[in-house]
Formats: structure tokens, C-alpha cells, sequence
């Protein structure tokens, strides 16, 4: 997951896509490139490494100009080092940069070798730059022959495509990868996300998946796949540029950790009053969707996996209704069964996981109930594509492993589950003991946080160690399996969750003095 910027404004941009791309550094990525383009000269920089080392270069040879596109990648077709970088280039004309992959790229090369492009990189990406090329070259504009281009890819992307030819132009495109649209005035951006933007702009136009966007200085215009006009609004964020600093914190996941009682508390607010999960907080038609729920298929990725499974023993044990917990990329590719009366129930934090995304659309065609959002991005693909939906609120997660999003996630499906529960004629003093028991939440995790000394003290005993176990039961494993999760991406020690149970038929076996074992038993 890489980024994107592109600007075109009537000042130098470079700052502009510096600061974006830093601001998309929390997506991961090894290597960073810009290019600049005025009229009849396109200039490029790019490096392996971070988007540091792009200013460096910037710093010792710098260059300047009022349309760019730039991008940090997360190599997949082809080493990271800088022939690999983005952007590429098409006979110093065409400039693309490229989120994703373009599963035929090969039979593409082929084409256009045999039509005498030249390759520099071992990217699936080069292919793009070429057939755009190819494209102007037949008397295209730059935008039909961005359309052409991308309507004979298959795969995932979302682009920034420049051209000589037409300087002060942006093309971008998006099917599979995010992309928005950040308007300016006498100025217009893209970007991965708000964030990479936000300095610039709080005005967004949320792309759909297939739409293409040509944006200039003043205007932009969104189409579809035929090249026919779409509208779309122009939305004004709420979120701050403050959101997205690290304030006192040493590092994003410390301040996202703490900033649990908060989140939760967002989640849970004007959703409960008075004991009661409040009626539609998951759209109007909700009442009449839930209730002719008779079984659940929860459908995630990674942490929000995780946190469907806790809500398993949920929907089980609370609202006795039989729930169904899979990974997304599994899902996706085997024919299971859906009995009757089933609710889909997707998790995301971005609500643009791909494995999640393809998933719903595949369960759109075998007979569900309806589909069911819980989601951290109100704009998402997820978000509009489901039927009811639920945001998380937690803010914008900027730590590569997942806190605040995954307990906000555990409360909208308390939240989700005990509305089900209720319908399904759930005792009403229990019913009311457990909003209770949520509403105190943001109180709870506020203690628990207040451990943080001890818990950094006990830490210290673990810093040589190579392994962990991770055990926990009912509930606390998919909890466990968190915890072992964290571990492996923060730290790059390995570790592995159990049932408790389970210790016993096997990895007790590597449990010795050097082998610590992480009981979540509270
Ligand atoms: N597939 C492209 C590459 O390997 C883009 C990867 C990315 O999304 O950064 O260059």
C-alpha cells in the first residue's frame, strides 16, 4: 500500500508532493519519486529509501515546477532501487505513477516492445507510461488516451499520469487502489487519501472505483469508462491537520494507543442513551435488515479478522444467533455455503482492503440477507457499497499496526451485536447491564492505560527474547492472536496465539526459560 500526489497549481508544487508524500509514509513503501513538468521540460527525481533521501536530493540539485505527480512505492513487479522508482517515463513525455499491480503487464510489454518502446524499468507500471504514449501518438488528448490505456489494463490501480504535450494537466484514475480529488482555489490535487492533501486543502471529490479524472488549475471533470461526464460533490473534511501529528507521543501507535478512551468513547457517542442501544444507528432501514437475521458471516483481513472473531462468541453466546468468521482472500476464492436469512457482515479500518472489498462484491451474488459496513473511513468503497454501515470514528490511524481502530471496532460490533441480541428477545435487564457495561468503557481503558508504567517495566524482560505464545480463551484468543499480531509487526519477533486449551497438545513443547508465554486472562 504506496501513495500517490499530483498537483497543478500557479506556484512550484514540489513542496506540495514532498509534504504529501510524507504524509502517506505511515502506508509503508521502499523507494520515492517526483516529476515536474513545465512547458517543454520534464524533470524528475527519485531515490530508494525514504522520502528524506528525495529531499536530499532536492536539497543538492533542485527543481522546480507547477504541475507534478509523485509517489513512494512498495515494489512488487521489480526490485526496489531507482530505475524502479516512480514516476516512469515514455520518451521523456509521458509521466505515470502507480498504486498496485497490472496483472497483464506481460503480454502488454510484448505488444509494445514489438511496436518499438524501450524499457527501462522491471516495473508492471512502465507498461501504463507506453500506452499512453502510443495513445497521443494517434492523435489522442491526453485524457482519452489515459482512458484507452487503462480500459486494456487488468489488475489494480490507481495513476497520475503527465504529458508534455499538455502541461498543467493531471490525469488520474482509480479501480481497485484509492485515489480522491483535493480542490484548491485556482489549484486542484490528488492524493491517496485526505491526508496526504490536508495542508492544502479541506475539499474533497471522493473517486468512485472506474472513474478517471482530468484535473487543471481551474477545473476538474470526472468520467466514466466511456469517457461519458460523471458529477460528483465536492465534500468538505472535518479532519484537522493537528489529527495527524504526533504531538508528545515518541512515535503515531504510542498516541494511538492512548488515544483509546477517546475513540471509544466517539464510537459509543449518540449511540446509547438511557440503556439502549439507540434505534437506526445503522440506517433507516435497519430494524427491518435485522431482523430477519438468522445466521452471520463476518469477512475481514488482518486485525478486523480478529475482531470478527471476538464478535463470534458475541453473536453466539449473547444474541444466539450461529456466526461464521473467514479471512477475505479465502473467502473470496472458495464456494461456500450461505444458509437462508444470512446478514454479511464486512470489517475494515480503511474500508478500502482490497481481499474485504472483492470479497463483499462476490457475496453480493450468492443469496445474502444484506451486507453490513464497520468501517473507519466514511467516504470508502466499503462504506458506500453496503447496505447499513457503522462508523468506527476513531480518527485517522497513522501506526502501521492497529490500536484505537481495532478496539473501536469491538465496540461498534458490541454495539451491532446487542442491537441483534434485542430483537432476538435478549432478557431485559441483561440487555441493559451490558449497555451499561459499554458505556463505561472509555473509563475502563482509561485505567487499564494508567498500567503504563508497569507494563514498560515488565516490557524491559522481554527485549532479548525471539519467540512468544500468546494464549487466551473464549473471547480472549482472537484477542491473543492480536497480541501475537502486534508483536511480529512492531518488533520482528515471532510469535504465535493459541486457544489455552491447546498449550498442551503441542507447543508446550517450546516453552522453556527463554520462551515467554503471554496469558490474556483478565
Ligand atoms: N506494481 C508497481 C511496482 O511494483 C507499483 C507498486 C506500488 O503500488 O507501489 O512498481
Amino acid at each position: 500500500m504506496c501513495g500517490i500526489v499530483a498537483a497543478t497549481a500557479k506556484r512550484d508544487v514540489v513542496p506540495i508532493l514532498i509534504a504529501g508524500l510524507k504524509a502517506l509514509e505511515y502506508r509503508g513503501y521502499d523507494s520515492a519519486g517526483l516529476a515536474v513538468l513545465e512547458p517543454g521540460n520534464l524533470q524528475r527525481l527519485r531515490a530508494k529509501g525514504k522520502v528524506r533521501d528525495l529531499e536530499a536530493l532536492q536539497a543538492t540539485d533542485p527543481i522546480a515546477g507547477s504541475t507534478g505527480i509523485a509517489h513512494t512505492r512498495w515494489a512488487t513487479h521489480g526490485v526496489p532501487n531507482t530505475s524502479n522508482a516512480h514516476p516512469l517515463v515514455s520518451r521523456d513525455d509521458v509521466s505515470v505513477v502507480h498504486n498496485g499491480i497490472i496483472e497483464n503487464h506481460e503480454a502488454l510489454r510484448a505488444e509494445l516492445i514489438a511496436a518499438g518502446y524501450a524499457f527501462t524499468s522491471e516495473t508492471d507500471t512502465e507498461v501504463i507510461a507506453h500506452l499512453v504514449h502510443a495513445g497521443l501518438d494517434r492523435g489522442l488528448s491526453l485524457r482519452e488516451a489515459t482512458r484507452q490505456a487503462v480500459n486494456r489494463l487488468h489488475g489494480a490501480y490507481a495513476i497520475a499520469v503527465l504529458s508534455q504535450r499538455e502541461p498543467g494537466h493531471v490525469i488520474g484514475a482509480r479501480r481497485g487502489s484509492p485515489l480522491v480529488v483535493g480542490v484548491g482555489e485556482g489549484e486542484h490535487f490528488l492524493g491517496s487519501d485526505v491526508q496526504a492533501l490536508i495542508r492544502e486543502t479541506r475539499r474533497f471529490v471522493y473517486l468512485d472505483e472506474g472513474d478517471l479524472v482530468e484535473i487543471t488549475r481551474e477545473r476538474f471533470e470526472v468520467f466514466d469508462t466511456d469517457g461519458k461526464p460523471l458529477s460528483r460533490t465536492v465534500k468538505t473534511t472535518d479532519l484537522s491537520a493537528d489529527a495527524v501529528e504526533r504531538g508528545e507521543y515518541r512515535h503515531y501507535m504510542l498516541k494511538e494507543i492512548f488515544e483509546q478512551p477517546e475513540a471509544v468513547a466517539r464510537t459509543l457517542e449518540g449511540r446509547i442513551a438511557g440503556n439502549r442501544v439507540l434505534p437506526n444507528i445503522f440506517g433507516v432501514d435497519a430494524d427491518a435488515l435485522l431482523s430477519k437475521v438468522r445466521h452471520v458471516h463476518i469477512v475481514a483481513c488482518g486485525t478486523s479478522y480478529h475482531a470478527g472473531l471476538v464478535a463470534r462468541y458475541w453473536f453466539e453466546g449473547m444474541a444466539g444467533i450461529p456466526c461464521m468468521v473467514e479471512v477475505a482472500s479465502e473467502y473470496r476464492y472458495r464456494q461456500g455455503v450461505v444458509p437462508a436469512g444470512t446478514l454479511f457482515l464486512a470489517i475494515s479500518q480503511s474500508g478500502e482492503t482490497a481481499d474485504t472489498l472483492a470479497a463483499l462484491r462476490e457475496g453480493k451474488t450468492r443469496g445474502y440477507l444484506g451486507s453490513v459496513a464497520i468501517c473507519n473511513v466514511p467516504e470508502s468503497s466499503l462504506v458506500r457499497e453496503c447496505d447499513l454501515v457503522l462508523m468506527t470514528r476513531a480518527g485517522p490511524e497513522i501506526g502501521v499496526a492497529s490500536t484505537k481502530a481495532f478496539t473501536t471496532q469491538l465496540t461498534a460490533l458490541a454495539l451491532l451485536v446487542l442491537e441483534v441480541a434485542r430483537i432476538n428477545g435478549m432478557d431485559k435487564d441483561k440487555y441493559q447491564r451490558l449497555v451499561a457495561q459499554l458505556a463505561s468503557l472509555p473509563r475502563v481503558i482509561a485505567e487499564a492505560l494508567a498500567l503504563d508504567p508497569q507494563v514498560l517495566k515488565l516490557a524491559e524482560r522481554f527485549v532479548p527474547k525471539h519467540h512468544a505464545l500468546f494464549l487466551g480463551r473464549g473471547a480472549h484468543w482472537p484477542v491473543a492472536m492480536e497480541g501475537a499480531l502486534k508483536l511480529k509487526e512492531i518488533s520482528y519477533i515471532h510469535a504465535a496465539a493459541y486457544p489455552a486449551g491447546e498449550l498442551k497438545h503441542g507447543p508446550l513443547a517450546l516453552v522453556d526459560e527463554d520462551m515467554p508465554v503471554i496469558a490474556v486472562a483478565p
